[in-house]
């Protein structure tokens, strides 16, 4: 195991990169504690599958370093790096069984057969294929093949980081919560640094102790799935996690009050720095239907499941408000209610706001 360090970390796909939007990744600076649970989390082409193969050696960086433990491994070439990589497809041997497929990475390493037994008979039980076992791999379902790549990348414990680039693409709606889950209790068990790649923030905030939000080729927030919840640092984190997503209001801010379609709303403290555009950031889960408050119009109200998602518009804007228990009628004049120390700034995207201890 190890500390991943990127430092000063730059690439570009293309051969005389200048501009900045010439740059899949524009300047990352980040360290993977030993052990951790991270995902990484962005919309496709962000970024993501780039940053993990410079970190697996599977690609060169334009500029910067990549360190295990300190040590620069920027020119190694990935079979000296100690990882272990799953990737979106399945990469396994048809032709090989299932146990020998999940033996493979060992074998290769010069394991002793008696241990490689053992450990592939406890990668099989956690991954429930251990009636597959003599089965070719050529005979298996996509699902199947996917989790015996899963398997061929956690049966080594001597890895420096293993790394799932999206693994759970290909895989069955009923069989992803149950392969998620077990691959945070998997986790937990082999206490390996483990980077997961989604762009399913479901994915990311079920299996991460600390998640990295990708925008763009940049890294907009680091934080604990709570954290991320509470505090966006950026509006993009606010709107990418979350369902719904952050409501972002375009408003005026002076002191502590932002003025949003002319009504005047308090933000959780004083607004920090000026200039750029600024808007109002509050989640669906602190706005709430009251005597008094911002006026507002229902437009919409969807049922979904446990609560209902209450679309109301104040002036122009649509502000959505998650509402338990009896709901408003379409059409319907309402106040809604901003929770103070839940309405953040944003000046130019990012938060504009003081914290409250
Ligand atoms: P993600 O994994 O988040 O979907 P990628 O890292 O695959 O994103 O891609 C980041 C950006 O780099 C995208 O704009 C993508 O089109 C570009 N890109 C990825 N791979 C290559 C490549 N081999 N050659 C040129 N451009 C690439
Ligand atoms: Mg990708």
């Amino acid at each position: 195991m190890a500390k991943i360090t990127l430092s000063n970390l730059r690439h570009s796909y293309l051969p005389n990169p200048k501009a900045d939007e010439d740059y899949a990744l524009k300047e990352i600076d980040l360290d993977w504690e030993d052990g951790g649970a991270y995902a990484l989390l962005g919309p496709s082409g962000c970024g993501k599958s780039t940053l993990l193969n410079i970190i697996s050696g599977l690609l060169t960086p334009s500029d910067g370093k990549v360190l295990f433990n300190g040590t620069d491994v920027t020119g190694l070439p990935p079979d000296q790096r100690n990882i272990a990589q799953v990737f979106q497809f399945p990469v396994i041997y048809d032709t090989m069984t299932v146990r020998e497929n999940l033996a493979f990475p060992l074998r290769n390493r010069g394991v002793a057969e008696t241990r490689i037994a053992e450990r592939v008979a406890e990668i099989a039980a956690m991954l429930e294929v251990v009636d597959m076992l003599d089965i070719r791999a050529a005979h298996l379902s996509p699902d199947n093949k996917q989790k015996i790549s899963m398997g061929r990348g956690l049966v080594r414990d001597d890895v420096n980081v293993v790394m799932f680039d999206e693994p759970l693409t290909v895989i069955d709606p009923h069989l992803k919560w149950k392969l998620r889950s077990k691959l945070k209790e998997l986790h937990q068990r082999v206490k390996a640094t483990m980077i997961y790649v989604t762009h399913d923030q479901t994915e990311a905030l079920t299996f991460a102790d600390q998640v990295v939000v990708m925008q763009e080729g940049e890294i907009v927030q680091i934080g604990t799935p709570v954290e991320l919840f509470e505090r966006p640092q950026h509006t993009f984190v606010g709107h990418f996690i979350g369902s719904p997503g952050m409501n972002i209001l375009a408003a005026e801010a002076q002191g502590n009050t932002a003025t949003f379609e002319g009504q005047s709303v308090a933000l959780e403290g004083n607004v920090t720095g000026d200039g750029g555009s600024t808007e109002i950031g509050i989640r669906p889960e602190f706005v709430t239907i009251a005597d008094t408050g911002v006026a507002a119009r229902v437009r919409k109200v969807s049922d979904v499941g446990r609560h209902a998602v209450v679309e109301a518009m104040v002036g122009d804007t649509a502000v959505k408000a998650i509402v338990e228990g009896e709901v408003p009628g379409q059409g319907e004049a309402i106040h809604l209610a901003f929770r103070p120390d839940q309405t953040r700034l944003y000046r130019d995207g990012w938060i504009s706001t003081e914290a409250q201890p």
